[in-house]
């Protein structure tokens, strides 16, 4: 497979294994994933009639903690690429050095052609399949692409059913009302939004007027848009899976976001704005890209016609490491993927935390503590990326690797 985002997943660990003195079985050991669960069920459809589906979730890293990582419902979801998002989930929780490993879950099906009856009915089936390697203590689910705090709520209640009693720390990203954390929808394009803010600060470049394009309209490049826009930035191009449309004098977000929830995509004439390829967004001239839906959007073939400044990572794996190379040498910065969408792994964490602890932190303690952690992860990796003069990526490999690899080491092998 071209671009295979698992094999990335690897050459990205032997690229910062070269700058760790790493004992080769632990290496390898961090190369491979640790339990891959993969099963096949059924669905009672709105038709009467039942239909197969396959769906995964696989353990890269338990060694800091309890393994953590979202599920996608997606028609292009398969086993090397929950193995890769997986791997990235490890890297993610150790850069911002919060005590979880990785984890990811995905089924491979169509939500947009589903209703919502048959959603939950393949939620609910999902989460009996794979109930026995789930829990607070062991692997804890979350949204990813297409799936949302009502899916965490059904996985929440199917589980709690099986044992008998309320299990809220078996996922995060839940409704408020069934103990969510205040703070963890926006979490993720509201780290994009620091990590990306830090990195402007870094080259001078202010965010009032700044031109931000956005691919991804959805939780993560959403909610990324509307920081943007509160911090007084342009945001000149977003898209959704259909296309984008672009307004070089900024387009109204809130409208825009409004325009799409009611209407499913955005109305041109309504906003105002033209019409853009997903592929020719990417090439805007603009200040900050911010990939926000799939991997492989950047590669060695549009790398070099890029015309922006800082690229935030808000999609998992968007930038093969051909792209990164060129990239860095012509001096793009570029916030990787585990340091720039870490805000919602870090607010998933605060969401376990209330949960096991029956408490209930405020917006401002959920707010205070992940600008804390994410602004510390962008300096430590920055550190690293001056020191060994290697890009941000790089960097932060070798921030999480090396963390991981200690605990491992730390806790040896057995028997
Ligand atoms: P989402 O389902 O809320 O939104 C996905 C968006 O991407 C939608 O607007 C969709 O229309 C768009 N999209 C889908 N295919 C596209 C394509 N080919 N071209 C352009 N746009 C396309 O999902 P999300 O939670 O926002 O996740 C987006 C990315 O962020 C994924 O890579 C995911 O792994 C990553 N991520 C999500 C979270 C989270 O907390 N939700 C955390 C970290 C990373």
């Amino acid at each position: 497979m071209e671009n295979n985002p698992y094999e990335i997943a690897r050459r990205q660990v032997d690229i910062a294994g070269k700058y760790l003195d790493l004992n080769p079985g632990i290496l390898e050991m961090l190369k491979s994933t640790k339990r891959e669960v993969v099963v096949h069920f059924p669905v009672k459809m709105d038709d009467g009639t039942m239909k197969m589906f396959t769906g995964y979730r696989i353990v890269h890293n338990p060694a800091r903690g309890p393994a953590k990582g979202g599920i996608r419902y997606h028609p292009d979801v398969n086993l090397d690429e929950v193995r890769a998002l997986s791997m990235w989930m490890t890297w993610k929780t150790a850069v911002v050095n919060i005590p979880f490993g990785g984890a990811k879950g995905g089924v491979q099906c169509n939500p947009k052609t589903m209703s919502l009856k048959e959603i939950e009915n393949l939620t609910r089936r999902f989460t009996w399949e794979i109930a026995p390697f789930i829990g607070p203590e062991s692997d804890i689910p979350a949204p990813d692409v297409y799936t949302n705090p009502q899916v965490m709520a059904w996985l929440m209640d199917t589980y709690s059913i099986l044992r008998g009693y309320s299990v809220p720390g078996v996922v995060t990203g839940k409704p408020i009302e069934l103990g969510g954390s205040v703070g963890r929808l926006e979490a993720t394009g509201k780290g994009v939004f620091i990590t990306a803010r830090e990195a402007a600060g870094r080259i001078g470049l202010s965010l009032e007027g700044a031109r931000v394009v956005i691919q991804g309209a959805g939780n993560v490049g959403g909610i990324a848009a509307r920081y943007f826009s509160r911090a007084g930035a342009k945001v000149i191009a977003i898209s959704d899976s259909k296309g984008g449309i672009c307004r070089a004098r900024g387009l109204d977000i809130e409208k825009s976001l409004d325009c799409k929830d009611q209407s499913q995509c955005f109305i041109t004439r309504e906003l105002e704005a033209e019409t853009i390829r997903n592929e020719d967004l990417l090439e805007l001239e603009c200040d900050i890209l911010v990939p926000a839906a799939l991997e492989n959007q950047i590669t060695e073939q549009n790398a070099p016609r890029l015309k922006c400044r800082i690229i935030a990572e808000g999609a998992n794996g968007p930038t093969t490491p051909e792209a990164d190379e060129i990239l860095f040498d012509r001096g793009i910065l570029v916030v990787p993927d585990i340091l720039a969408n870490a805000g919602g792994v870090t607010v998933s964490y605060f969401e376990w935390v209330q949960n096991l602890q029956n408490l209930l932190w405020s917006e401002e303690e959920v707010s205070d503590r992940l600008e804390k952690i994410l602004c510390r992860a962008y300096s430590e990796t920055e550190q690293i990326a001056r020191r060994e003069k290697v890009h941000m990526r790089t960097a932060a490999y070798i921030l999480g690797v090396q963390r991981v690899a200690k605990a491992m080491e730390l806790r040896g092998i057995y028997p």
